[in-house]
Order: structure tokens, then C-alpha cells, then sequence
């Protein structure tokens, strides 16, 4: 959360002059943890701005149940060097400027970076049948966006049982050709163009979320990157009120200046997005 990574905390840690944290096998333990309540709070929050979604979908259109929703596109890539390692994107319902779904990409995996040398060896065979892979993209980069945003469109009915029926696109033609023919639905999905989008600012702001959480060293993996995709997701929903809830499912008692140090972000991110 605080973007510093297991190498991070050990830093910070000593200059607080704070016993010393637990060493990898710990900090691979409280990281799962983490990673199932980030995601738990998320789904819920993506979940809730679904259903409100829907309701306002409903409303503006002047009918009981829409047939299905608008929505718009939004891709994020961290790079380390000249690679794109992972990518983020998730999926904004026009009338909430809430995201319904996020999808984490990762091109690459530490793991194996690191046993590569070893190939060939017992060593590597036996850690091979054990490991758990971070890599859940292959082929180009420039693909990731659009297989995330596949993946959301065909997990819609499943995840919110709604179908997401109009694309908000961006100029980026690629990704609505693909949800064209990968055809997620038994009727087609429709393009709009030139109407008024979810204003940028905020799109911008849950940019800056992602890449604020997710440590921009070595040490990050896909679990990490996935975390900072969930925490941003639901801060960028509700606020950074919600982080009270995934401290609550830690089982991390909750003091005064927890609380009030999340009110008071909250206060200051409001009045930020008003500036713009
Ligand atoms: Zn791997």
C-alpha cells in the first residue's frame, strides 16, 4: 500500500528503529492475505457500482431494467525499460464514472527471471512442477489492453449479470474490433462515439492510484501489481474510507488516526477533483 515493497519495509522499519519484519516467507504470507481482502473489498465495490449503474442506466433511459450497459474502456501499462511488464484495465460505467471491472495483465514473472540460468538442472525441474506462475499473457504486449477488456466483456453477465452493450472508445480502434469479433453476446456490441465521456480527471486520478500502490522496484510481482489494481479500484469508488474494510478483514484493529487519517485523504482528494 505504501509502494516500498518487502526490501522497503526492512528499510523502514530500521529507521523507525522497529523490530526487524519477518523474512521472505512471512512477508509472502501477509501479502496472499492482503491480496484475498483487497479482493474480496473490491469485487463488492465493483459489484455495488454496478448495481448503481444499472439503476441510473435505467433512469436516464426512463425504463424499469435496461437491456444493457455503456461503458468505456481504460488501460494502464507500468514499464521497466523499454518492456511493458504489466498491464491494467478496467472497465468505467458512463453514468456512475464508477469502475464495474478491473483485469491485472502480467507479461512477466521474477521466478522464472531468476531460474532461468538454471534450466536443464534437477533444480530447476523440481522447482518447475511446484510453481505457481505469475505470467498470464503471452504474445505482444500491445495486446494486453485488448485481452483484458475481452476477458471483462465476456465475464459481465457472470460477474454483474449485465451485458455491456455500448463501447465508449477513444480513438483506440483495436479494442472495440476485438470485442466486435470475439462477439461476447448474442447481439452485437455497439460503438458510440463523440458523446460526452466520463470526464478524464478522474480517469487520470485512477492512473496515478494504480501506480502510487504498486512499488515501482524489482521486487514487485503480479500479486502486488494485482493488489494496487484492487486498492485503487475500490479507493477510486469509494474512497479511501474502504480501506477500513479491508483492515477489518486483516483483522487489524482500527484506531482514531486510521480513521481519521482516511477521512481526512477523502476531504482532500474531493476538493482536488473540484479544482479540475
Ligand atoms: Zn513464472
Amino acid at each position: 500500500m505504501l509502494g516500498i515493497g518487502g526490501q522497503g519495509i526492512k528499510k523502514f522499519c530500521g529507521l523507525m528503529d522497529l523490530p526487524k519484519p519477518g523474512g521472505q516467507t512471512t512477508y509472502d504470507a501477509l501479502v496472499k492475505n492482503i491480496h484475498c481482502a483487497a479482493s474480496s473489498v473490491c469485487e463488492n465495490s465493483m459489484k455495488s457500482a454496478a448495481k448503481e449503474e444499472i439503476n441510473l442506466t435505467a433512469e436516464a433511459d426512463n425504463i424499469e431494467k435496461p437491456r444493457g450497459l455503456t461503458v468505456s474502456g481504460y488501460a494502464t501499462r507500468s514499464k521497466k525499460g523499454l518492456f511493458s511488464l504489466y498491464g491494467v484495465a478496467s472497465l468505467i460505467g458512463y453514468h456512475s464514472g464508477k469502475v464495474l471491472d478491473v483485469a491485472v495483465k502480467s507479461a512477466y514473472c521474477n521466478e522464472c527471471e531468476s531460474m532461468k540460468t538454471k534450466a536443464n538442472t534437477a533444480e530447476y525441474e523440481e522447482w518447475n512442477r511446484r510453481h505457481q506462475c505469475d505470467v498470464n499473457h503471452e504474445g505482444s504486449a500491445d495486446k494486453m489492453e485488448v485481452d483484458a477488456v475481452r476477458e471483462m466483456f465476456s465475464r459481465s453477465q457472470e460477474l454483474h449479470d449485465v451485458k455491456y452493450l455500448n463501447y465508449v472508445g477513444d480513438g483506440d480502434c483495436k479494442i472495440f474490433k476485438d470485442i466486435a469479433e470475439s462477439n461476447p453476446y448474442d447481439e452485437s456490441v455497439i460503438k458510440r462515439e463523440c458523446i460526452e465521456r466520463v470526464p478524464s480527471g478522474k480517469n487520470e486520478s485512477l492512473d496515478d492510484l494504480i501506480w502510487q500502490i504498486a512499488p515501482k522496484t524489482n521486487f514487485s510481482n503480479a500479486k502486488i501489481n494485482e493488489i494496487a489494481a484492487f486498492v485503487a479500484t475500490t479507493i477510486f469508488n469509494d474512497g479511501h474510507r474502504s480501506l477500513l474494510d479491508i483492515l477489518r478483514i486483516l483483522n487489524v484493529s482500527i484506531g482514531p488516526r486510521t480513521h481519521d487519517m482516511c477521512v481526512e485523504e477523502d476531504v482532500s482528494r474531493v476538493s482536488i477533483g473540484n479544482v479540475d
